[in-house]
C-alpha cells in the first residue's frame, strides 16, 4: 500500500519488522524492533544475525555485558522523540486507518489525541466497545480486509 501511495506512514507497537519485510520504508516501531541490538554500557550496535549465532547469552566483544534488543521491555516508558514522531504524523493524517487493536489501549488512546480528522477506520475481528470511537468499523480479519482493498 505504501509503494502505490496509499499509506504514507506506519506506525506499529509490534518488534518484530513485519512492515519493513513487507517493502514498507516509513515505519515508526513504539516498542523497537528486535532487529537491532546494543550494548547498554558502551553503546556498540550488533545484528539480529550477530544475536542469532551467538550460542549463549550475546555478550558485547568489548566490555562483557549483555548485549539487548533496541526494543522496550516490560515496565519501561517508550521514548518520547519516537512518540513526539508518531503524534505529528497523526495529526497530519487525512485518513487513519488502525488495524487489529482496541481504540482505548493505553498507547492507541494516547495517539489518538492527535487525529482530528473524520476518517477513522478501524479494522478488527472482535468487535469492542472502544469501536465506537472510530468512524468507520471493520468487524474482519486485518490480512484479508487490506488483501481487497488492495485489489479494488
Ligand atoms: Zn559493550
Amino acid at each position: 500500500m505504501e509503494k502505490r501511495g496509499l499509506v504514507q506512514q506506519t506506525i506499529t507497537r509490534r518488534i518484530f519488522g513485519l512492515p519493513e519485510r513487507a517493502g514498507c520504508k516509513n515505519v515508526i516501531n513504539l516498542h523497537g524492533s528486535v532487529n537491532r541490538n546494543y550494548c547498554p554500557h558502551c553503546k556498540r550496535e550488533f545484528t539480529i544475525e550477530e544475536i542469532r549465532n551467538a550460542k549463549h547469552v550475546p555478550l558485547c566483544p568489548d566490555c562483557g555485558t549483555v548485549i539487548r534488543p533496541e526494543v522496550v521491555l516490560f515496565g519501561e516508558q517508550v521514548d518520547n522523540a519516537v512518540m513526539t514522531r508518531a503524534a505529528k504524523e497523526i495529526e497530519k493524517a487525512e485518513v487513519l486507518l488502525v488495524l487489529g487493536t482496541k481504540l482505548n489501549s493505553n498507547l492507541c488512546s494516547q495517539l489518538l489525541k492527535y487525529y482530528t480528522g473524520n476518517k477513522l477506520i478501524l479494522v478488527t475481528l472482535y468487535p469492542h466497545f472502544s469501536d465506537k470511537m472510530a468512524d468507520y468499523v471493520i468487524n474482519r480479519r486485518v490480512d484479508e480486509t487490506l488483501k481487497e482493498l488492495l485489489a479494488e
